[in-house]
């Protein structure tokens, strides 16, 4: 409409400016009637185009402000699929930081960052990283899910300041904090913080609050497949019920520390492990318990190891523990520590809990690894028979270069 006022302005302009030119020139009286009227007709346009033009220069502003804003647009969605494109060659938590910091510092300028990351038992959510965060606000290293709001309800939660706001208890109370939830696949993976400072703080955080949701799902898709390799490659390792490694990683770290052992010349130990009747307190008090008893044996074995030690689930209710550079009587003491921790649990459950062990060492009482995990099954054996709730050692060999112990003789130790 606009540009029609401003065509119809011009074109009266110049019939306006030809008409003056002619009737100054000329007066004929025929037709003179017609040369006012083009006239009249030219004022009109005039104003039309004074009208006009104000209004056609304010749709050009308009018209430049909408191209700038579809410019800023189109390079932010841009920024994203770098992002999400830089995001699927992120090998882990490192990486995909790096991408978040470097992209949330270019499209969300003005705001300070934090992620934070649920740990594995899911109990509590770890500080991953941050970019442009006040000091004077620090974070915590670690956040439970019940102290943050937008966990709580499962939706973006705006920290405002002030006593009349509802705020997160992990947050300083002077800054002005905007949360998002990250979740992918149904479940929340962490949670993206965004702060902002000064008098426009809120208009600030509003403004991002589109484009931050959008780099928290690209995010928390990232994280969901970290998480997931994680799974697989931690099932790859350890048994999923009770955390401990798997027999194929036991066979592997048995050979390696044998080697280790015969370079050396030092000794590695084995226990092998197995649960009293436990198919007694499975039948009477349900496999629901027989697996907790099982997490709970499994963590006093990993409470008393050191982590030089592996220990690993050999197969149902058996349990085998690698101890490098430990001698058989270093070995028997700890099989007793162990058996004497996993009596005591029978206190918490308030139903017998034991467990009967066979030690065995290389070269003390066995010549090769095969021989030191059949010999400590053998000895193993001998407990069960011995009446359980006990430690037996192998018999130590002829020749190992130690003395043998006067109750090896029989070729079994009872310590329990
Ligand atoms: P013993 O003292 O001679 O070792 O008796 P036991 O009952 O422990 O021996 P047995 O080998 O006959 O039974 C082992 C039981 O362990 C049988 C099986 O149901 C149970 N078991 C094996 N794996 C699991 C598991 O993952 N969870 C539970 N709850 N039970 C398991
Ligand atoms: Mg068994
Ligand atoms: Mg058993």
């Amino acid at each position: 409409m606009f540009r029609a006022a401003l065509i119809v302005g011009a074109t009266s302009i110049v019939a306006l400016l030809c008409e003056l030119v002619s009737h100054s020139g000329v007066g004929a009286a025929t037709g003179e009637w017609l040369s006012w009227i083009k006239i009249a007709v030219g004022l009109i346009g005039l104003a039309a185009l004074a009208v006009g033009a104000p209004l056609a220069i304010r749709e050009l502003g308009a018209r430049r402000v909408m191209a700038a804003d579809a410019l800023r647009a189109r390079r932010e969605v841009e920024q994203l699929f770098r992002m999400t494109d830089m995001l699927q060659s992120a090998s882990g938590h490192d990486d995909a930081n790096a991408v978040l910091r470097a992209t949330a510092s270019g499209l969300l300028a003005g705001c300070g960052g934090a992620l934070y990351v649920f740990n594995n038992s899911r109990d509590r959510l770890d500080l991953s990283t941050t970019w442009g965060w006040p000091d004077d606000a620090p974070l915590p290293e670690a956040v439970p899910p019940a102290h943050c709001w937008a966990l709580k309800r499962g939706k973006s939660h705006v920290n405002r300041i002030g006593t009349a706001a509802l705020r997160c208890e992990h947050l300083a109370d002077h800054v002005e904090v905007l949360e998002l939830p990250m979740m992918a696949r149904g479940e929340v993976y962490g949670l993206l913080c965004l702060q902002a400072d000064g008098e426009q703080a809120q208009e600030k955080l509003e403004a991002a609050a589109p484009l931050a949701s959008a780099i928290a799902d690209t995010m928390s898709l990232t994280l969901a497949n970290i998480a997931l390799r994680e799974k697989l490659r931690t099932q790859a390792l350890r048994d999923p019920l009770t955390g401990l490694y798997n027999r194929r990683y036991m066979e592997d770290v048995l050979e390696r520390s044998a080697c280790l052992a015969e370079r050396n010349n030092g000794e590695l130990s084995v226990l092998m492990i197995d649960l009293d009747h436990f198919k007694h307190l499975n039948d009477a008090h349900g496999h629901a318990v027989g697996d907790a008893v099982l997490r709970q044996v499994s963590a006093v074995i990993v409470g008393a190891i050191r982590p030089c030690d592996v220990a690993c689930r050999y197969g149902g209710e058996e349990l085998l523990i690698v101890l490098p550079d430990c001698s058989l009587d270093d070995a028997m003491a700890m099989a007793e520590t162990l058996r004497s921790r996993i009596e005591n649990l029978s206190d918490n459950h308030g139903r017998n809990v034991t467990a009967s062990f066979g030690v065995a060492a290389m070269p003390t009482s066995s010549a090769t690894v095969a021989d030191l995990v059949s010999d400590a099954d053998a000895a193993l054996y001998g407990a069960k028979r011995g009446g359980r709730n006990r430690v037996l050692s192998a018999p130590r060999r002829r020749g190992s270069g130690l003395d043998p112990a006067p109750a090896a003789a029989s070729g079994v130790i009872r310590i329990g």
